[in-house]
């Protein structure tokens, strides 16, 4: 045998080695599945690693860190940091890349046919969001090719059109001035406030007050008569006129409105814990209706505000929430909501927020510290064991 033939052998003994030990640290230990690799997905199948045979089911080759999207498509540079692989996440449990198109209690079905038995599942399929906020394609080298390629059209136009001015259309209209301070940019709102939501006035005039020092133009109360005639993100010219008469020209524009929950794919008895509007419904414990084994977190449940923070907040909790009922103790912890909270980010350094509970407004400076800066990079790094290489 050659020195690199021994070393190579050397290596697949180590992996061998390893398995085995993983094999025996998870013999009878529940089986998690965990439907959605999203930021509640991730964090409750981190949270039950050690304790759980975890299987994560995601269609996506990498976490996509969507609160740092709107940046990187101003600034390219950032794509690197919004799209993490997999492969760093669990030391135990696996990644299964596909999506799931059948969930029943104890059972998912994927596209490719697989079938994969569970002693708890968790639905945390969150929702989709219109490009650039959110991308539908699951390879993060097409979905970074189309940042890149809406980056270049939105280098080239001369006016762009936001429709929507709720978080995203407010915080994108920060990144794309930041980036060029005198492309002329129209926010415009069919409600007759910015923001909309249950927050605070004075946070809405605030947010108003620095939409314009920044130069953003806002149209609010008129919905547009119709949608530009182009796609969202394509160069082209056109003009729209809102209902109340006003006009408006622009050579490109975005949707910055419109969550949609991903959850067609329940089935057997967990079907009617679906909602109408899609999202499912879930009980103080985060068990979705009806069920005692089938836990929903995050965007794509009834239980809170549509928030990777709440998301996350949620995962911790039903960790802890399977792990009592594998211990075999029934007495599950119900999910509190923190109250009404929020951020919002106008580029690097402006913005304000409210938090729950504190009667102050948010500042810009702290806004800029816990998010605008580094748009909570570090943290998601961190937990797909990427800090390391970054920092290198
Ligand atoms: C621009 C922007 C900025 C934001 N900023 C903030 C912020 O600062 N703070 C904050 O708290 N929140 C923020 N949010 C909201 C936050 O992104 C969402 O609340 C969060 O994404 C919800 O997480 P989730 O895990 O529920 O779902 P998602 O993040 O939507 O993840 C769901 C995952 O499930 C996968 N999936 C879907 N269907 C299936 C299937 N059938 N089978 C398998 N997998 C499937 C998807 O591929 C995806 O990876 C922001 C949102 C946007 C758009």
């Amino acid at each position: 045998m050659t020195v690199s033939e021994q070393s190579g052998q050397a290596q697949t003994d180590q992996a061998q080695i390893e398995q085995t030990r993983t094999e025996q640290a998870q013999a009878g230990r529940p089986t998690v599945v965990v439907v959605g690799g999203g930021y509640g997905g991730t964090a409750v199948a981190k949270a039950l690693d050690e304790t759980a045979q975890v299987v994560l089911v995601e269609p996506r080759d990498a976490f996509m860190h969507n609160i740092a999207a709107l940046r990187a498509l101003a600034d390219p540079s950032w794509l690197p940091r919004i799209f993490l692989p997999y492969e760093g996440l669990l030391r135990h449990g696996r990644v299964v890349r596909d999506r799931v198109v059948l969930a029943e209690p104890h059972r998912v079905v994927t596209a490719s046919g697989q079938e994969i038995a569970a002693d708890y599942l968790v639905l945390a399929t969150g929702s989709s969001y219109p490009f650039p906020a959110k991308t539908d394609l699951a390879e993060s080298g097409p979905a970074r090719a189309q940042v890149r390629r809406t980056h270049q059209a939105l280098a080239t136009a001369d006016r762009v059109l936001l429709v929507g001015a709720g978080p995203v259309g407010i915080e994108l209209a920060g990144e794309i001035r930041h980036v060029w301070p005198d492309k002329p940019i129209v926010l415009l709102e069919a409600a007759g406030d910015v923001l909309g939501g249950p927050y605070r006035p004075e946070l809405k005039a605030e947010l108003r007050r620095q939409l314009a020092e920044f130069r953003v133009e806002l149209l609010l109360g008129s919905p547009l008569r119709e949608l530009p005639p182009t796609e969202p993100g394509e160069l082209g010219p056109f003009t729209v006129s809102t209902e109340a008469g006003a006009q408006v020209t622009a050579d490109i524009w975005f949707r910055c409105f419109g969550v949609v929950p991903s959850s067609d794919y329940l089935g057997g008895t967990l079907a009617p814990a679906r909602r109408a509007d899609g999202f499912i419904e879930v009980s103080p414990s985060l068990q979705v209706a009806g069920q005692t084994t089938v836990f929903a977190v995050g965007d794509v449940s009834t239980a809170d505000a549509k928030m990777a923070g709440f998301a996350g907040r949620q995962a911790a909790l039903v960790a802890e929430n399977i792990t009592a009922l594998a211990q075999g103790k029934p007495d599950l912890t119900p999910y509190e909501s923190m109250g009404v909270g929020i951020a919002v980010p106008i580029g690097p350094t402006g913005g304000a927020g409210q938090f729950p509970g504190q009667d102050e407004l948010i500042s810009r400076e702290v806004i800029a510290e816990l998010k605008g800066r580094d748009m909570m990079v570090g943290r998601f790094e961190e937990l797909f064991g990427l800090a390391a290489a970054t920092a290198s």
